[in-house]
């Protein structure tokens, strides 16, 4: 497998980290893995931004319930940045239902839903790409290099 690349990737802390208090915990576990902010904010979410993210979803089941849910109160949006951040933050959040996420994860440590599941991140280099224009303006990201990138990554 080729070495993974520096790349960022868009999460959201949903209403029920919000609401629940929780998003102190979800940014510290980021932080505390190395992973650094390019970006963040608080957003309480208009209905056509929300189902503009989730275009993918629209017509299944949960789709009304999903957007209602996520337009119910504010959520924190973060630009995350990284080597190979996209996968290292999904796995870091867990499996989609908080009752099957392993122990470890935030949605496996914090959550017992499959809905209000705490945290939303980009699952490919497409839909980061996407989701980031999406929710943020380029004067928005902000590039710097963190004086703790030396010791987080070896040098190879
Ligand atoms: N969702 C839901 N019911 C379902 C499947 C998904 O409410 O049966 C919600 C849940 O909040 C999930 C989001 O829709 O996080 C997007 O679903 P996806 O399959 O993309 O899951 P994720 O990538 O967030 O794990």
């Amino acid at each position: 497998m080729p070495p993974a690349a520096f790349e960022t990737t868009l999460l959201i802390a949903k209403p029920d980290a919000v609401q629940r208090g929780l998003v102190g915990e979800i940014v510290g576990r980021l932080e505390r893995k190395g992973l650094q902010l390019a970006g963040m904010k608080l957003v309480h979410v208009p209905r056509k931004l929300a189902e503009q993210h989730y275009a993918e979803h629209a017509g299944k089941g949960f789709f009304d319930g999903l957007i209602a849910f996520f337009t119910s109160a504010p959520v924190v949006v973060m630009a995350v940045r990284g080597v190979g951040s996209i996968a290292v933050c999904r796995t870091l959040i867990g499996a989609t239902n908080g009752r099957l996420a392993a122990p470890g994860t935030i949605r496996g440590d914090l959550g017992l839903s499959g809905g209000h599941n705490l945290i939303h991140g980009s699952d490919s280099p497409e839909s980061a790409e996407r989701e980031l224009s999406l929710w943020f303006d380029d004067a928005e990201l902000i590039d710097y290099t963190s004086s703790s990138q030396g010791d987080v990554y070896d040098p190879s």
